[in-house]
């Protein structure tokens, strides 16, 4: 069984990814490093999508699941998918559904519950480590990165505006797309205001019962 992971942005979606990704074997899907992926390449796929991107046009979502199909052809035998940010709207959502089915693959959603409240107050008040790039959220008190040491500042892209329309744009494209797949009883969640730690055992716990990949 693939995964399907949905948050909003300041749900720790990124974080959770990866922590799952390990845990139950999954070989994770994410669109921009796909894209990047390609890049390196000297397929058809590779070339399609490298003259789009140099066109400056936007990658359209039959390309993209082109790109899942390619990814889900070079998974080992058994092996299950984590896909992240994917689908992300209704359109997405239909081509998706159909190329899961054509490929013969089940599914579950996961969704990290947080409130567009919620995600606006810890965007706006987490902050960004000027030399290694390591983001804080708010309740990290001290002025300076443990990591490196480096100054702690608020992320430029951070302001309420920008962030605004970036949680705006989850709660009108993607929202919909976790209704139905919940309408249609595959959809599992968590809650997302628990700290990390927290969250992440909540995650392991639903997906237990369902989850377990070669
Ligand atoms: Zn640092």
């Amino acid at each position: 069984m693939d995964l399907v992971l949905f948050g909003i942005q300041g749900s720790g979606k990124g974080t959770q990814s990866k922590i799952i990704a390990e845990k139950f074997n999954l070989q994770i899907f994410e669109t921009g490093g796909e894209l990047r992926k390609l890049s390196s390449l000297d397929t058809e796929l590779a070339k399609k999508v490298k003259s789009i991107i140099e066109s400056g046009k936007l990658v359209p979502t039959e390309v993209v699941m082109e790109i899942v199909a390619n990814f889900l052809h070079q998974l080992p035998e058994g092996a299950c998918a984590l896909f992240d940010g994917i689908p992300r709207s209704d359109d997405q959502q239909v081509q998706f559904d159909a190329l899961m089915k054509k490929e013969g693959r089940s599914f579950m959603g996961l969704t990290i519950n947080l409130t567009e409240e919620e995600a606006m107050k810890r965007l706006t008040t987490r902050r960004i480590c000027t030399k290694c790039k390591e983001i804080y959220p708010a309740f990290y008190d001290k002025p300076v990165c443990e990591k490196c040491g480096g100054e702690l500042i608020t992320r430029s892209d951070d302001t309420p505006d920008a962030i605004k329309i970036r949680l705006s744009t989850f709660t009108e494209k993607t929202l919909p797309v976790i209704n139905d797949y919940k309408s249609r009883g595959l959809m599992l969640d968590v809650n997302g205001r628990e700290s990390i730690g927290n969250v992440t055992k909540e995650i392991f716990e639903v997906l237990s019962p369902h989850f377990k990949c070669l």
